[in-house]
């Protein structure tokens, strides 16, 4: 079957909760994706800061189809070899203790919600409670990541919103503070929020929650779901502020393209998890564990993220020319590493920028705030960050031309 684009928006069976683009895709190599029409596409999306190592990777395709020959799934009823080495390679690099599989990126914030008030309840504090979020946050789409997540229009017409999510200015330690108290269980913190528009704390920001939340015996929840998995250049966004969280979710990036979820947790708070607590009959699969494992593995080897820095460094400098070429269009660089914001001034129409660019086949996605997004696959290399730049130069150009 090899559907025209055109065709696909006539009498859909598919229940329309996307604005979607008239394109399909049929095949990806690296950076870039064909369509079912035969054309190239420049992927700066990564289908939202998911293909971690470009499409077609063949250490990944390798993993998935043999692990696809040899088994698909048993339950979380039996032992899962592939749960067991991920989830060791996750609390080495995390420093923390122990791992919890889910499918996606709400189920991971919610599982880390649901250990952060029920370690609490164990500790015998069962008023303890509340989440704190920011401003601007996203944690996902369930009816309790709903209420975790600052975006008042996502939940027009759901209903009664779970109680216990409270929301503080971002990036306002003081603010923070004033919000804490023995009915807090966590702070859920992401360190750049990517939909929030590529929003970066302060810095001295995350060091500032984490001796709060300590002060008044609360957890530090960190949502890498985004950022994580090396999108910033380190494995966990958080790292180069060296302050540890006792939960970190992670989703996204991790398995490559496969769903996956994934909650690491300290020891101490996970005691509070005994059989019985909490399940996902999915989670963990054998084909998502050979994903997440390869994409592990890459990224852990020597040099890998180090490339994805030099590189990342390199895509900055560019944009830092493109603001000085447009500086009436290009209000601000946000972000960090390949999770990079643009943020585009009043005048700008995001949608349509997102149009146009994808019109000369390149790839971007839309984030709050006016900001456009570049999430590459950590693999881009130099030449593809050249004509990403050029195409949003040109699409720039078309608005305005550029100072001379
Ligand atoms: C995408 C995202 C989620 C939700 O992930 P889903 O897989 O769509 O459920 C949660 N938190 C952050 C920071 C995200 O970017």
């Amino acid at each position: 079957m090899n559907q025209k684009a055109a065709d696909y928006a006539a009498d859909t069976a598919v229940m329309q909760t996307y604005g979607r683009a008239e394109i399909g895709f049929v095949r990806g190599d690296g950076c870039w994706l064909e369509s079912d029409s035969g054309e190239k596409y420049l992927d700066c999306a990564s289908g939202i800061a998911v293909n971690t190592l470009g499409h077609s990777h063949p250490r990944l395709v390798a993993a998935l189809t043999e692990q696809a020959g040899k088994l698909w799934h048993t339950s979380n009823l039996y032992r899962i070899p592939g749960q067991e080495i991920v989830a060791k390679m996750l609390a080495r690099l995390s420093g923390l203790d122990q791992v919890f599989f889910c499918n996606s990126g709400a189920e991971a914030t919610e599982a880390a919600v649901k250990i952060a008030r029920r370690a609490a309840y164990e500790k015998g504090e069962p008023e303890r409670v509340t989440i704190l979020c920011a401003k601007g946050a996203f944690h996902g789409r369930t009816l309790g990541m709903l209420a975790a997540t600052d975006r008042p229009v996502f939940r027009t017409g759901f209903g009664p919103m779970p109680a216990g999510f409270d929301h503080v200015a971002f990036g306002n330690l003081n603010e923070l503070r004033d919000s804490l108290g023995s009915h807090v269980a966590a702070v859920m913190v992401e360190s750049v929020q990517g939909e929030g528009g590529a929003r970066q704390v302060p810095d001295g920001y995350l060091a500032g929650v984490r001796k709060a939340a300590d002060e008044f015996g609360a957890l530090v929840i960190a949502d890498e779901v985004q950022a994580g998995i090396g999108r910033t250049g380190r494995l966990f966004s958080y790292e180069d502020t060296a302050i540890k969280p006792d939960i970190v979710a992670l989703a996204k990036g991790l398995a490559g393209g496969f769903p996956i979820g994934a909650v690491i947790a300290s020891k101490a708070v996970g005691s509070a998890m005994t059989p019985g607590t909490h399940g996902s009959t999915f989670g963990g699969n054998p084909l998502a564990m050979a994903a997440a494992q390869t994409v592990l593995e890459v990224l852990s080897e020597d040099g890998f993220l180090a490339g994805v820095r030099e590189r990342a460094a390199y895509l900055d400098a560019e944009i830092i020319r493109l603001q000085a070429q447009f500086p009436d269009l290009i209000s601000e660089l946000r972000g960090r590493g390949f999770l990079r914001g643009i943020r585009l001034a009043e005048t700008v129409d995001l949608l349509a920028l997102v149009g146009a660019l994808r019109d000369d086949r390149l790839l971007t996605v839309p984030a709050a705030d006016n900001t456009l997004r570049l999430l590459p696959p950590l693999t881009i290399e130099r030449d593809e960050i050249d004509l990403a730049v050029a195409k949003l130069g040109g699409a720039l150009a078309a608005i305005t031309p550029a100072k001379a």
